[in-house]
């Protein structure tokens, strides 16, 4: 029996015979009698006492079986979480407490009820939210323009691949930290927080930039763009660099091509005018004389011609109108025809030609105009950018292995620096370095490009060495 339980019934054995005590001596002093006088008073009186503590016992077990049902039925609801209903045996007395606590439990149970749907909302919401969140960084990461997102505080929040490229950092490491701390380029830094302080004024801004240290600057379009919060307020700048070094290289080249062009079309167009009224004039007074200048007035008519068709057939395989007529052709024959048409060339130049070429049978299925006008640039490259007295070595070999058959043009010329090599193919692109040595457009080798990786599904090759000479081959599938 637990302590509570003694003290109960203890209780309730004083509170009974109190009462039994309080009973029989009101009785006895209404007939006038002293306390107790005789036998049977002490039995009457033992019997009401008994009686009196059965019935308080009886009650007081009652109470005692229902409030251990309840606090059982409050423990379970305390371990599980869930609220429910109290139930007790009946006592009228429990009965008074259970009601207005079960009106509590329900109005209890249905706030939990509601929210747990809301939390249930909630959960949802963050996992939807997270998501996007994931998906907006996948997209951000993924582009090749530089991203840098700042706070109000211009504090860095996110930043993509690109920018820690650019800028040299770990966004992992630096988010959160004031953006002067992340990035060294006092201007970018400035436009940044003019940006956010101008706000809903000027919410947007486009500028070009530079980035980098002299000599390898780059430049971009740097778009800025405040980030609105309601009621006017500012969360950030979003700040995007997106690199047009490359673009305006080609409008560079674009104008060097014009001046090039217009150039190379009034050498020849002058040399043709000036024999031409020569003629008219009559200053060629001897047949041969006159033939020595009808023959200039060819050549610079070619070179024109040359000039405007290298132009046109780009145009032409670079928009897909080009007409082309596949055969079988050889390799080895279609590079004889372009050594004789430069052999001219070699020879002035004092520069001296090396076939070393396969059996002719070696096939490709070709329109042969094309590639012979593609080993022809080739070649006339070479002997452009070699001093006299060098060499131009031509090669035609057929990899069985590979099913491939390769034309290679070397040469001992002056060879392309390395920051150059990956551009020689660009339409317009010439390089600095060897524009003394020859006049051109830059146009020879976009063609070749066009003519055996475009309209040929062929590949290029290109190795040089500065000072010591360049290796171009094109290589085409053979025909079985
Ligand atoms: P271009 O009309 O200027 O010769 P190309 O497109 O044929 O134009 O060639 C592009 C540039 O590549 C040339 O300006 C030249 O500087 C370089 N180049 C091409 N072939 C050679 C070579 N064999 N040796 C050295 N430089 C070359």
């Amino acid at each position: 029996m637990t302590t509570a339980k003694r003290l109960g019934l203890a209780s309730v054995a004083l509170i009974g015979l109190g009462a039994s005590a309080a009973y029989y001596a009101t009785i006895m002093a209404m007939k006038g009698y002293a306390f107790p006088r005789r036998g049977l008073d002490c039995l009457v009186f033992g019997l009401v006492a008994a009686m009196t503590v059965l019935v308080l016992l009886v009650f007081w077990r009652s109470v005692h079986r229902d409030m251990g049902l309840i606090s059982l039925q409050l423990d379970q609801m305390a371990r599980t979480g869930q609220v429910g209903m109290l139930m007790a045996n009946g006592t009228h007395e429990l009965t008074r407490i259970i009601r207005p606590l079960n009106d509590f439990l329900s109005a209890s149970h249905r706030q939990q009820e509601t929210l747990r749907a809301e939390n249930r909302e909630l959960q949802i919401q963050a996992r939807i939210s997270a998501a996007e969140k994931n998906h907006t960084e996948a997209i951000i990461f993924s582009i090749s323009d530089v991203v840098i997102v700042t706070n109000r505080f211009d504090e860095l929040i996110l930043a993509n691949e690109a920018a820690e490229k650019l800028f040299g950092f770990k966004s992992s490491a630096v988010v959160r930290k004031t953006i002067e701390d992340v990035i060294r380029d006092a201007t970018l830094v400035r436009l940044i927080r003019e940006t956010r302080s101008h706000g809903a004024n000027f919410p947007r801004k486009v500028v070009e930039h530079i980035v980098g240290d002299k000599g390898a600057n780059r430049t971009y379009t740097l778009t800025l763009s405040c980030v609105l919060a309601p009621a006017n307020g500012v969360a950030g700048v979003v700040s995007v660099l997106h690199d047009i070094t490359r673009e305006k290289e080609i409008a560079r080249m674009k104008t060097d091509f014009v001046s090039h062009v217009s150039h190379e079309l009034k050498t020849p167009l002058a040399s043709i005018k000036a024999y031409v009224e020569m003629l008219v004039d009559g200053e060629a007074r001897d047949e041969k004389t006159r033939r020595e200048f009808y023959e200039i007035i060819s050549t610079e008519t070619d070179r024109l011609h040359r000039l405007i068709e290298n132009i046109l057939n780009i145009s032409r395989i670079e928009s897909g109108v080009v007409k082309m007529v596949r055969e079988p052709v050889s390799l080895t024959a279609v590079t004889r025809q372009a050594l004789d048409v430069t052999a001219p060339a070699a020879r002035d130049k004092n520069i001296r030609l090396v076939e070393r070429l396969a059996p002719m049978l070696n096939q490709v299925e070709a329109d042969g105009d094309m590639i012979c006008q593609a080993v022809l640039n080739l070649l006339s490259n070479a002997v452009k950018y070699t001093p006299p007295g060098g060499t131009v070595t031509v090669a035609v070999t057929a990899d069985e292995r590979r099913n491939v058959v390769t034309c290679e043009v070397a040469d001992t010329g002056v060879g392309i620096p390395a920051d150059d090599l990956p551009h020689v193919f660009d339409k317009f692109y010439r390089v600095a370095a060897n524009n003394r040595m020859a006049s051109g457009t830059g146009l020879g080798l976009t063609l070749v490009k066009h003519i055996i990786e475009t309209a040929h599904d062929g590949r290029l090759l290109v190795t040089s060495e500065v000072n010591k000479g360049s290796r171009f081959g094109i290589e085409l599938p053979m025909l079985r």
